[in-house]
């Protein structure tokens, strides 16, 4: 293996190969979880007109000076304003209009007068307070006006960006369109976890975290195929793949004599841009380019490691093509028990996360090895300890990358 590549390095030479993906227009009923691709700008104030925070009365509020609840206000109800049905008149200098939460201020009218201060006997009411010009009123584009930018490209449609696409009358969003990757796993070994397990045999495991993380990374996997460890048949299934836009392969990329990825990978003419990187666990990583321009990662098979992999490479390349690099995901935290580091490479050690009065605090998951998959259970993020760390005691900062969740 050539010398390794630092994993800050590694990450810029991969996005350095990433182009921007298109966009595509998508109903707000499939738009969870998508990113924008647009700006969206509203065209319509939101709420649309003045109306009504309570039930009540409208009226005209200098017609309430003086009014309490020894010596209340008598108003006629000359209309309603219900929500969707607005009053056919206004109410005139010492007149009321019935209102609902939500309907329209009739013409005329400056305050709404709560239920609760009023008392309604047939088409009169006695009003027990007085009111000020603006009283339970919401002012057409109070949360939203003409012209305003409501969602940035970039972002993730969620409940409350789904609600204001909604709101100001988008019945679709254009958003990055999901870039597709093909996840592979290499091994004679590998069985699904509905096999019969032969001596020697391993569950592919891999095959449904990383389906996982492409899907949780806003990707779509188009492909799950077992490919074995031959040369000809690995060359062979990388083919077709390789002409999409990702193709994920995990396990044999290593320095074994049945890792066939890295030659297979040569003979297609993809062009390698690294392999090897100074990382625990991943050492093995490569990746490249194919002869279309699709990205090739090649993740060490360990559960573990295709993992740690995924989340420190791949992800980010899936985040800029749809034009949504990830927040700096870097943080520190009080360390609770012992980690150490490696001499040569960063050690990424699975740490779970609590917070307490002094800050958070990281306590690693447990056996680092990487076959050992339960330490990712819990795992909140990765303690970055740099190569030659060391030792950290208790009671230490480490510094963290926060494991998407
Ligand atoms: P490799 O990277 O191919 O040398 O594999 C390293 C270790 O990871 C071996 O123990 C493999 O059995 C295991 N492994 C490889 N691929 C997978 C997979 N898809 N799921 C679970 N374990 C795997
Ligand atoms: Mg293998």
């Amino acid at each position: 293996m050539p010398e390794l590549t630092q994993i800050e390095d590694a990450r810029r030479l991969v996005l350095s190969r990433v182009s921007a993906g298109q966009a595509e227009d998508v109903p707000l009923s499939e738009a969870r979880g998508r990113t924008l691709a647009e700006d969206v700008r509203s065209e319509e104030r939101v709420p649309g007109f003045d109306n009504s925070a309570m039930d009540g009365y409208a009226v005209q509020s200098a017609d309430l000076a003086g009014a309490s609840a020894p010596s209340p206000v008598e108003l006629p109800i000359v209309d309603e304003s219900r929500a969707g049905i607005p009053a056919s008149r206004g109410p005139a200098s010492g007149e009321s209009v019935a209102i609902s939460t939500g309907a329209m201020v009739p013409e005329g009218a400056d305050a709404v007068v709560r239920i609760e201060d009023t008392e309604r006997s047939g088409d009169r009411v006695s009003i027990a307070v007085e009111a000020e010009p603006g009283d339970n009123l919401r002012r057409a584009g109070d949360d939203i006006e003409l012209g305003d930018v409501v969602l940035r490209a970039g972002s993730r449609v969620e409940a409350a960006e789904l609600g204001i696409a909604a709101s100001v009358g988008r019945p679709a969003l254009s958003c990055a369109r999901r870039p597709r990757v093909s996840v592979l796993a290499t091994g004679d070994e590998l069985r699904r976890p509905d096999e019969e397990l032969p001596p020697g045999g391993v569950r592919n495991s891999n095959a449904f975290t990383l389906a996982a993380l492409v899907a949780d990374a806003g990707g779509e996997v188009i492909a799950t195929d077992v490919i074995r460890d031959e040369r000809g048949t690995t060359r062979d299934q990388l083919a077709e793949p390789l002409r999409g836009e990702i193709t994920v392969i995990c396990g044999g990329v290593s320095v074994g004599p049945h890792d066939h990825v890295r030659p297979a990978l040569a003979e297609l003419g993809v062009e390698q841009v690294f392999w090897g990187v100074a990382l625990r666990p991943g050492k093995p990583t490569f990746f490249g380019v194919a002869p279309t321009g699709g990205l090739v990662f090649g993740l060490p098979g360990n559960p573990v490691s295709a993992m740690v992999t995924f989340t420190l490479f791949v992800r980010p390349a899936i985040r800029a093509m749809l034009g949504s690099p990830d927040p700096s995901r870097r943080t520190s935290a009080i360390l609770d028990a012992g980690a150490s580091g490696q001499p040569a490479r960063t050690h990424a050690v699975r740490c779970g996360l609590r917070l307490a009065d002094d800050g958070w605090h990281a306590t690693p998951t447990g056996d680092q090895s990487s076959h050992v998959l339960s330490s990712m259970l819990g795992a909140d993020a990765l303690a970055i300890l740099a190569p030659g760390a060391g030792t950290l005691a208790a009671g230490e900062r480490v510094e963290l990358e926060l494991l998407p969740r």
